[in-house]
């Protein structure tokens, strides 16, 4: 049983030279804290495990180590090399070199987010991002919030509280993170009406709900993350629109991903687009910003401005609205589309649009740098809800190490963490998903990583 009385008392150890420089940087109050947490496990330790009290300028070190982890930032950079391009749990989409930079200017300082420059006046914070919605689709105005979940429940609330919502039952879909439409619906106040069966829906159970005249608005759901196939029919977003608009009731259209660009043109499946949907004749449409816009976590209300008026001036909207560094990267995410430039600028989509040889050069660097491995082919996928039957091919690094958990393990502790899959015994590393400049440091943690792995 080691002697208790050798653990140093704390008024003892905060007269020590080197607990004195640790109090300089991180002050009494959590100095205090981490020494009494230190002294309790050591005394833990030595009551239950027989453990030595380690001398005093260890048990400083100890409360250095302690105070460096209370004060280390949990949320941190990783490297994606999952293959996953909008992977919900690493933070969908990484942002344009343009965004970043952006936000690096104007988001961090003052700004004239609501103050109109040209007369001195107060201004909106709407309007930054309405304008560049309406030139880039059409629409007559825009609101951003927070997300989509945000966007969809403002929108019901404001337009359909106390009333009647049609919806048919091949979309009361949860999306995921507890996102589900009847729950959404039941929180804004509106009154779900089904209609249809869950594989099934006609223009005529449309025709025949809204002829009751009951129906205040018709929410449209995007499916996003799950697929209907088999015995399974739905009329056209046309024909359902121009049935609602003949009973004078707008639709309202949760798109979820909220594509600009075509997926059809990149060997995917068509993923419906914002554009699509204007055409089709809904009168609003609600999106993710950080789905296939590729932009930062946002919800974006476009369409009628006589329907966006009361969206905006609904109590919720102050609740839910958009802070400065989401509206000023919002913005600039949307001026790569109106220039054009989105296929080279938007990192989703030169990751969806990257050519399968130039994914093979890339996976054959890597395998040359580290002088392991194999080049094999493989499945990327888009992810984030959006086509979720749909892979593409890819190309990537498979190592084979003696515990393939262990050394997934091993490259997550690494600085940064690194997110790979297991595949067959193998752990998989695929280009397409890790960003250029994060190429050193991948292969710098694989190599730590295998060192560990391989007991050296
Ligand atoms: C993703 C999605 C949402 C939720 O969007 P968030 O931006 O994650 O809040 C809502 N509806 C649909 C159809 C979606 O695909």
């Amino acid at each position: 049983m080691p002697d208790l009385s050798q653990l140093p008392s704390i008024d003892h150890l905060l007269h020590q030279p080197e607990v004195q420089e640790i109090l300089q940087s991180y002050g009494r109050p959590y100095t205090l804290a981490a020494a009494r947490a230190i002294l309790d496990d050591l005394r833990e330790a030595a009551l239950q495990e027989n453990q030595a009290i380690p001398a005093e300028s260890e048990i400083a070190g100890l409360i250095r180590e302690q105070l460096e982890e209370w004060t280390s930032p949990t949320l941190m950079p990783v490297i994606n090399a999952t293959g996953v391009i909008l992977h919900t749990n690493l933070g969908r989409a990484p942002l344009s070199k343009a965004t970043r930079e952006a936000i690096a200017e104007i988001g961090v300082g003052y700004s004239n987010l609501e103050f109109n420059l040209a007369t001195g006046k107060r201004g909106k914070r709407a309007v930054h991002a309405s304008r560049l919605l309406s030139l880039l689709t059409g629409a007559e105005d825009g609101f951003v919030v927070n997300n989509n979940a945000g966007a969809v429940l403002l929108t019901l609330s404001a337009l359909a509280s106390g009333k009647n919502v049609l919806v048919s039952r091949t979309q009361l879909v949860e999306i995921g993170g507890g996102f589900r439409i009847p729950d959404v619906m039941r929180q804004s106040g509106a009154t779900l009406v089904e209609i249809g069966t869950t594989n099934r829906v006609h223009l005529s159970d449309f025709e025949q709900s809204l002829a009751g005249g009951e129906i205040a608005l018709v929410l449209i759901a995007h499916p996003s993350n799950f697929k209907l196939i088999g015995f399974h029919s739905e009329p056209e977003l046309a024909e359902i629109v121009e049935t609602a608009h003949r009973y004078r009731v707008p639709v309202v259209h949760d798109l979820g991903s909220g594509a600009l660009l075509d997926t059809a043109e990149f060997g995917l499946a068509h993923e419906p687009t914002i554009q699509e949907s204007l055409a089709a004749g809904c009168d609003l449409v609600c999106f993710s910003g950080d789905k296939l816009l590729g932009g930062p976590q946002a919800g974006i209300i476009i369409g009628r401005q006589d329907l966006l008026a009361p969206i905006k001036a609904h109590p919720l909207a102050r609740a839910l609205r958009a802070g400065k560094l989401t509206l000023t990267g919002v913005s600039a995410n949307l001026l790569h589309y109106l220039k054009n430039e989105a296929l080279s600028e938007v990192p989703i989509w030169q990751m969806i649009a990257l050519p399968l040889d130039a994914v093979q050069s890339r996976a054959a660097a890597w395998q040359a740098a580290l002088g392991f491995g194999l080049v094999q082919a493989g499945k990327s996928a888009v992810g984030g809800g959006s086509l979720p039957t749909e892979e593409m091919p890819t190309v990537t690094l498979a190592l084979a190490p003696p515990k393939p958990d262990a050394f997934l393990n091993g490259l997550r502790e690494a600085a940064p963490p690194v997110i790979a899959r297991i595949e067959n015994d193998q752990v998989l590393f695929d280009p397409r998903t890790v960003l250029p400049e994060q190429e050193d440091p991948l292969l710098e943690s694989i190599r730590q990583a295998w060192d560990e792995a391989h007991g050296s």
